[in-house]
């Protein structure tokens, strides 16, 4: 189970519920996604108390088991929590669920007006507002779409994978069960999960797929199946199949602009979309297959051009039966953003990155722009895997010579160019940032002043050691207090 935890430390989803033993204890459940893109309970936690030092205690727990803090944290807006993950947590984003959000929106309007409910509904829009301005918008990237979506965080909206659980978990646990039978129950439940996993690779490594996108896309199948884990493979199959009933087109820059960011500026407003049937508040990840989901074209581009980059191509990827049209983003070292942000969201290429790479003979595929996560190996060395393209251009669409066809790789990040910190690292390495255990730290530390204490003979040498292991400290205090400063700076002046 450890392995597994250090395999997709990337997320971890979590929540608490009440009820579920003889002592009144609340049971925390952690939940990481595996590369089949399903639940692996991970760890439980029997709390006394829901407060910041027990919250802390668990996080902390979690980091050291899995040797380091999770990359997205998603749980309900509890206070003591959000307090306690920003300060284990401090690198990590915390993502609210939308689920709980929509759950306190309704509780907070009918505590407030209580029986004058039928009155307040006619008031509705003056007084929700108020509410959403006051306490949600102030909170807003941790939730809202535009800010989440283009942000790795597995597909996921809610900590509904944490509700699947309570509602299983109900029907065996409840305030008559000891600690002991729930210990017992929660094994028997993470065993079942294993065995289900390795049903999962059996089927998976049965399944077979049709033959016509098999001869659209040999290549980058090929690649995939090679490297890629099912679950990415199996959701590249369908938006490739989806990917042949769109039709592309260049845009180009109108007389008088000069650059993609001034176009950006002076673009209109676009109209929003709607969620389909509540989409947004369901499922446990976000397969965007809702194609009219997007973010404004100025918002994409200033994204782009916010995070240095330049836009070399923008292309226009329409649905040809509904209309539905997204606009995608070349960048110019040969990465590509889409405003549906699936890639960036969901580590896996969206159908029009495939519609485009048909057409646009340039465009290569590279197995980069799959998140490492959902890799057979995590630590695969994908520099030495060239960029493919298409030996095909339907349509006539040719851009410019085969730039892109080197095997060179223009950035570790290529599933998500937005991403401000370096989070591709095989599993096994560890950031400068990462935080190492306690015993990591004190064996790491004895083993490196162990040949300067095997030195010291005389009181004279003593004191140099000692004044040099002093200077050390002084050093480490003066790192601490400028990681500080540059973390302020980050976020008191950033793009808050
Ligand atoms: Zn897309």
């Amino acid at each position: 189970m450890s392995e597994l935890l250090v395999r997709f430390s990337d997320i971890l989803v979590n929540d608490n519920t009440a009820n579920r033993n003889d002592c009144g204890y609340a049971l925390d459940i952690g939940i990481i996604v595996d590369n089949f893109g399903k639940s692996r309970n991970i760890w439980y936690a029997v709390m006394e108390q829901e407060n910041i030092d027990h919250h802390s205690w668990v996080l902390r727990c979690h980091v050291e088991a899995a040797t380091r803090p999770p990359e997205v944290f998603a749980s309900d807006r509890d206070p003591a929590l959000i307090t306690a993950v920003a300060n284990v947590l401090p690198l990590t984003f915390h993502l609210y669920c939308l689920h709980h959000l929509n759950g306190n929106v309704s509780q907070a309007i009918c505590a407030s007006i209580g029986p004058e409910w039928t009155r307040f509904n006619n008031m509705f829009w003056e007084a929700y507002p108020s509410y959403l301005q006051r306490e949600l918008y102030a909170c807003r990237e941790h939730w809202a779409h535009a800010w989440v979506s283009s942000r790795f965080v597995v597909g996921i909206r809610t900590n509904g994978r944490c509700e699947v659980e309570n509602r299983i978990n109900k029907s065996f646990l409840g305030p008559k069960v000891s600690l002991k039978q729930l210990f017992d129950y929660f094994n028997d439940r993470s065993k079942g999960q294993t065995v289900q996993d390795m049903v999962r690779v059996r089927d998976s490594s049965r399944r077979q797929h049709d033959n016509p996108i098999e001869r659209v896309f040999p290549g980058p199948l090929r690649q995939l199946r090679a490297y890629v884990g099912p679950f990415a493979v199996h959701t590249s199959f369908k938006e490739m199949s989806a990917s042949v009933y769109y039709q592309i087109s260049t845009l180009l820059l109108p007389d008088g602009v000069r650059t993609w960011l001034e176009y950006a500026i002076h673009v209109t407003r676009e109209v929003g979309f709607n969620w389909v049937d509540r989409e947004e508040m369901s499922g446990t990840m976000n397969m965007f297959q809702n194609d009219n989901a997007y973010i404004s074209t100025q918002f994409l581009l200033r994204l782009i051009t916010g995070h240095g980059y330049s836009v070399k191509h923008l292309f226009r990827v329409q649905r040809i039966a509904t209309h539905a049209t997204h606009i995608l983003a070349v960048l110019a070292d040969g990465r590509y953003v889409c405003d549906c942000c699936m890639g960036m969201n969901l580590g896996v290429p969206c159908r029009h990155f495939w519609c485009a790479m048909t057409h646009v003979q340039s465009l290569g595929f590279h197995v980069g722009v799959i998140r490492r996560r959902w890799y057979q190996d995590p630590d695969l060395d994908i520099s030495a895997i060239p960029t493919i393209t298409l030996d095909h251009t339907a349509n006539g669409l040719r851009v410019e010579p085969a730039a892109l066809l080197s095997t060179s790789i223009p950035h570790p990040l290529l599933s998500n160019p937005l991403e401000t910190i370096s989070t591709e690292f095989p599993a096994t390495q560890t950031r400068p940032t990462d935080i190492v255990n306690a015993r990591t730290a004190f064996h790491e530390v004895q083993a490196a002043l162990r040949p300067l204490i095997n030195e010291v003979q005389t009181q004279e040498q003593l004191d140099a050691v000692l004044e040099n292991v002093r200077g050390i400290r002084c050093i480490a205090c003066l790192s601490f207090v400028y990681l500080l400063l540059t973390r302020f700076t980050a976020t008191d002046f950033g793009m808050n």
